[in-house]
């Protein structure tokens, strides 16, 4: 077995052989267990970026791929990664830059996509200072509340966390603090702002990213440490997890939840983000999820174009103080920031591609050589815009009823089917929050839709005919 392999301690050469074929028995068992079909969907592009004893780190060429690998198959990964490459502590996966194969041309690297395990610099500063007086992950210098933009989707968030960190070290009425956002919003961000701010007055402060802290505390479990670790964690003021929804794991996230409930008790200040709603932290004990829900539970919303523009200019500002020849026209910015409909990372992406591109050919860009500079990021976006008003037509259709049917209140079975398997696929296909998605069917509420969610998933196991449909619909919207 590669179990036993590996505690060999083979040579490098041995190990990368093992690993190479425990990858492929990986693939193979996939496609054996979910069919040619749901494995050439989903898997094919799926590769081996590198792996330690704990941890294996997956790519995918799409964030959609990506968010759907990590909605489905979880469960069925983490067993295999474990069984096949010995990776205990599961996995995690990142989308891979569609050019990482090529020389670039940039004069600025491209920053990669961000992933929980490794964080790109984002154009603020050209080199990030990264602090190390706290426990933990490292924390980056830029990432402060006064390079925070704040505009009417984040503004909640922004104050709550600047009262937060004001308030480490005193009782406080928000505990836990838990920010949930889509990818690129800005949770980082803050959650790292509120950490500076804690270290700044003085507090002693943790900050893990949920794939570290599994780390840390596989790791220290393995080394017979975890008492000290579990100690460590206790005897600070502030605990910030980034990325919960990548707690996996029996023992860990018994352990998270154990030292959350510790740390609130004592009067500590937790703060945790998360790309869902605590509910919707399917990996965690049931009463973790109500403790984290217990606090106070802030989204911070799409980025409008006002604000985005306001993101954008403040990154342009900051790459033109250290390349001087480097402007942008209030016209080009504008324009960026109308086409980067995503988020603040696309933003930095494009941020970086302007630079590049204008450094290149020497001359200002106009709106025309911008699109041509930030071409690919829009294109590399596609995959994952599906619109939620696209699948409520196609449902519609499908079902014989009207978009207006599925908004309505009306509850006779011919209209709920439908409605509940639109939601399914918004939740699926697009990666707007529960709450979001409420708004857009008719104004209903986040635990609506999640009860339509969880219906209809349950549904899928048992009704092949409602499964095959569900595919199909799924086929067609992302075509
Ligand atoms: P998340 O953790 O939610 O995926 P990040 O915090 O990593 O997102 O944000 C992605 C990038 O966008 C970072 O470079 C961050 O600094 C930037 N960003 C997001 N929101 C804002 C904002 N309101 N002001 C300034 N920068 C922002
Ligand atoms: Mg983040």
């Amino acid at each position: 077995m590669y179990l036993d392999s590996d505690s060999h301690k083979p040579s490098g050469g041995n190990e990368t052989m093992s690993r190479a074929t425990g990858w492929e028995r990986l693939r193979q068992r996939l496609r054996a267990e979910l069919g040619e079909d749901v494995f050439s969907s989903w898997f094919a592009r799926m590769e081996l970026e590198r792996m330690n004893d704990h941890l294996a780190v997956v790519s995918v060429p799409t964030r959609f791929l990506k968010s759907w690998i990590e909605t489905h198959y979880v469960d069925r990964l983490m067993g295999l990664v474990a069984s096949e490459l010995g990776a205990s502590g599961g996995f995690v996966v990142e989308v891979r830059t569609v050019n990482r194969d090529q020389p670039r041309a940039a004069v600025v690297p491209v920053p990669p996509v961000q992933t929980a395990t490794a964080r790109p610099q984002p154009a603020l500063a050209p080199q990030p200072t990264v602090l190390a007086d706290h426990l933990g992950s490292p924390l980056d210098r830029r990432l402060s509340f006064a390079s925070f933009v704040v505009g009417r989707s984040n503004a909640l968030a922004f104050a709550s966390a600047e009262r937060i960190a004001a308030l480490v070290g005193s009782p406080s009425p928000y505990n836990p603090l838990y920010l949930h956002a889509g990818v690129g919003l800005g949770k980082t961000h803050l959650v790292q702002a509120v950490a500076q701010e804690a270290i700044r007055l003085g507090k002693k402060v943790a900050y893990f990213t949920a794939d570290k802290f599994m780390y840390g505390f596989v790791s220290a479990l393995k080394a017979q440490t975890a008492l000290t670790f579990k100690e460590q964690l206790r005897g600070i003021d502030l605990l910030v997890i980034d990325d919960a929804q990548f707690i996996q794991g029996r023992q860990v996230q018994l352990e998270f939840g154990h030292t959350i409930n510790a740390l609130i008790d004592a009067g500590k200040q937790v703060v945790v983000a998360a790309d869902r709603l605590p509910s919707e932290l399917e990996s965690l004990d049931e009463r973790v999820r109500s403790r984290l829900a217990g606090g106070l539970v802030v989204e911070i919303g799409t980025l409008d174009e006002e604000l985005r523009l306001k993101i954008l200019t403040a990154r342009l500002n900051a790459l033109g103080a250290v390349h001087p020849s480097f402007q942008i026209s209030a016209e080009v910015a504008t324009y960026v920031a109308h086409a980067i409909a995503t988020n603040g990372r696309d933003l930095d992406g494009a941020a970086n591609r302007l630079l590049a591109h204008s450094t290149l050919s020497g001359t200002a860009l106009t709106v025309e050589t911008a699109e041509i500079a930030i071409r690919d990021l829009v294109r590399l976006r596609e995959p994952r815009r599906v619109r939620i008003e696209d699948i409520q037509k196609l449902v519609a259709a499908r079902y014989n009823v009207s978009r207006a049917d599925i908004l309505s209140e009306r509850r006779t079975a011919a209209v709920v089917k439908p409605r509940q398997i639109a939601m399914y696929l918004s939740k699926s296909l697009t990666l707007r929050s529960l709450p979001e998605i409420g708004r857009r069917f008719g104004g209903r509420d986040h635990t609506t839709v999640l009860h339509a969610v969880r219906k209809i998933e349950k549904a899928l196991g048992d009704d092949r005919t409602l499964s095959d449909e569900v595919e199909l619909l799924k086929r067609m919207l992302m075509d």
